[in-house]
């Protein structure tokens, strides 16, 4: 509490503890107690636990500290992937050696290529994930319906793997490629059914819909990789479109205005982008001089390198 704080201050704190207070309590009769087995198990640990399975074929470890505590963990726990546990002592990183930068690249992009010239396209928003199917630039005429077959069907893997990697959960939708031939789609289902049957995640497949469209939900368990490792853009909020520096300058020029009505400086000064400062030193110039000479006060100019297009100061000098 701030010295000199109010009575009223007080009994408002008091009454937000006690509130989030019996929120807790009520909360930690939902959640079942924790087993000790799962309490504070490293990430390595939970890596090994989780994610390990017969297809691996070897867990490399760059520190000799955590390789002995893995070891001793998998001992008690895992003693199936002892023989695969191996101590990295390599010159190369170890993400440098397998291109791990790389593929997080790839997994974070919006853009997934196959093999056969199509790619997916996955977006992911707040209530739930597109993924949507494309042929490449050409497609043989001849071949139509059979390159989209094949498409869809290289897509119904590349759509399971990507699921298991993002680590997406909750509802997605699939646009396959339209096909006419029932057998076909059909077919597509069953191989997405297949490559999904490795997911460890419990996931639900409908079938095509009248839109010929695939719902599937995937429990969502973590968060999804791009939450674990990125954040909302700081300069589109998420929205993916900035404002132009075009759009920026002006809505400058109209703030600038009401202030000038409001205040009275010697001068203003206007902080911007690099682009949006050239705006105004050449397309944009004219303007600013007859927004001076309305006001009546000089206007400076100032890059600020720091800021993101959208982000702007008017300073009163
Ligand atoms: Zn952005």
């Amino acid at each position: 509490m701030a010295e000199g704080a109010s009575d009223t201050d007080l009994a408002s704190d008091i009454s937000y503890l006690r509130k989030t207070w019996e929120h807790l309590l009520e909360q930690s009769r939902k959640v079942p107690p924790p087993s000790l087995l799962y309490q504070d198990l490293s990430l390595s640990q939970r890596v090994l636990r989780d994610f390990v399975g017969e297809e691996t074929t070897s867990i490399q470890i760059d520190s000799r500290e955590n390789f002995l505590k893995l070891s001793e963990f998998a001992e008690s726990y895992t003693p199936s992937v002892i023989p695969k546990l191996m101590h990295y002592t390599g010159e190369r990183p170890l993400f440098d050696l397998h291109g791990i930068e790389t593929e997080i690249e790839k997994a974070l992009g919006k853009r997934v290529d196959l093999k056969s010239g199509g790619y997916l396209v996955i977006e992911q928003t707040e209530a739930m994930t597109t993924i949507d199917v494309n042929t490449g630039s050409y497609v043989n005429g001849r071949n139509f319906d059979d390159t989209i077959f094949k498409t869809n069907l290289e897509a119904a893997h590349a759509i399971a793997r990507q699921l298991r990697l993002r680590n997406l959960g909750g509802i997605i939708i699939l646009d396959f490629i339209d096909m006419e031939n029932l057998e076909h789609r059909a077919a597509v289902l069953a191989e997405l059914h297949k490559a999904l049957a490795r997911d460890r995640t419990k996931v639900t497949v409908s079938d095509f819909s009248a839109l010929g469209l695939v719902e599937m939900t995937r429990k969502r368990t973590r968060e999804s990789l791009a939450h674990i490792l990125c954040e909302i853009c700081p300069a589109c909020h998420g929205k993916g479109q900035v404002k132009t520096a075009r759009t920026i300058a002006y809505e400058i020029l109209r703030e600038l205005l009401r202030e000038a009505k409001q205040f009275n400086p010697r001068e203003f000064r206007i902080l911007a982008s690099q682009l949006v400062i050239d705006l105004f030193l050449e397309e944009e110039s004219q303007h600013l001089t007859m927004l001076g000479d309305f006001i009546g006060k000089p206007i400076s100019l100032q890059v600020e390198n720091g800021f993101h297009q959208e982000q702007y100061d008017i300073i009163l000098m």
